[in-house]
């Protein structure tokens, strides 16, 4: 039997080794920034509660540096990099790594449900990440969304964003990302990272963020489509009057008057701002509007 091969990436000089090796040149268009920091490394396998039992999604290996770190905590390893000129290098600092499989596609063209289906038999797969962040957006929700059966996704963000994610109603973070994330998980904010421990250096902050997934949303909304459509329209006319925002949204189609109405079933005041509901007063907002509109079906 092989021996298992432990991790040799993650550290300055052996990131340098493989990039001269390859003549590899970071391409910014792909969000390229490496991990050189051991501790992160760590922090992240310990973060994401990685088992051998886990069937585990890393998106965007880069040179395999967390990828080696995976394959070692991991029963299976996915690691899917859009970059081609990075397969070759994934070939060769990934040899041995027996439990990893690498795949050369686009992340928000994999159907991540389907993944987990075929290869984890259905059960849920953990999301573990340093993202490139001109897509990190569209990459979480678009998993969150697809109701694919993911565990937990824990993720290398920037740190603006991970604020974000994390916010309470009324503070200057709150928005649409912080409702959307807290609806389908609980997030965590595991670890701030400075801009040294990438190699190139980020122009940012960044931060590990962990999203646990809740089994059930926390609150029970009818129309999803018109909740989210809500908190939209809320947080797209942030100075308004929920009243306000609400009336002039092209999309939902409610009058001023069905508006108050909704708002006096749950007790919210005319004047309230959109961006201090939380998520159970829109939750229960939405059930409000989505009774009205069926009555006016009628
Ligand atoms: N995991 C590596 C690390 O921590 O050193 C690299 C992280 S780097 C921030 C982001 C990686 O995602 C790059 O390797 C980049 O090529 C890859 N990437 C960018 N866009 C992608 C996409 N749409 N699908 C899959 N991978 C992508």
């Amino acid at each position: 039997m092989s021996e298992e091969k432990k991790p040799f990436l993650g550290n300055p000089q052996e990131t340098i080794a493989v990039l001269q090796k390859y003549h590899f040149t970071f391409q910014k268009k792909f969000g390229q920034n490496f991990l050189i920091d051991p501790h992160v490394l760590e922090k992240i396998i310990r973060a994401a509660e990685i088992t051998k039992e886990d069937y585990v999604l890393e998106i965007g290996p880069g040179i395999g540096t967390m990828t080696q770190y995976l394959s070692c905590a991991a029963g299976k390893v996915c690691a899917v990099e859009i970059d081609r000129n990075l397969i070759p290098i994934l070939e060769d600092t990934l040899n041995g790594f027996e439990n990893v499989t690498v795949l050369n596609e686009d992340i928000l063209k994999v159907d991540i449900g389907e993944l987990a289906r075929r290869q984890n038999g259905g059960r849920p797969i953990k999301v573990v990440a340093n993202l490139p962040y001109y897509i990190t957006t569209p990459i979480i929700m678009g998993l969150l969304e697809s109701h694919a059966p993911v565990a937990s996704m824990t993720v290398m963000v920037q740190k603006e964003v991970a604020a974000r994610m994390q916010a309470a109603p009324g503070t200057k973070d709150y928005g649409a990302l912080s409702l959307a994330v807290q609806y389908y998980a609980e997030p965590y904010i595991a670890a701030n990272v400075p801009p040294n421990c990438f190699m190139p250096r980020p122009g940012v902050g960044s931060a590990v963020i962990r999203l646990t997934l809740h089994k059930r949303p926390p609150v029970e909304v009818k129309d999803e489509a018109l909740l989210f459509g809500i908190i939209r329209a809320s947080f797209n006319q942030r100075r308004k009057t929920l009243v306000n925002g609400l009336k002039n949204d092209q999309v939902l189609d409610f009058s001023r008057e069905e508006i108050e109405e909704a708002a006096a079933a749950c007790g919210l005041p005319l004047a309230i701002r959109g961006e201090t509901l939380s998520l159970k007063q829109f939750a229960a907002l939405s059930n409000a509007l989505g009774n009205i509109r069926d009555k006016r079906k009628k």
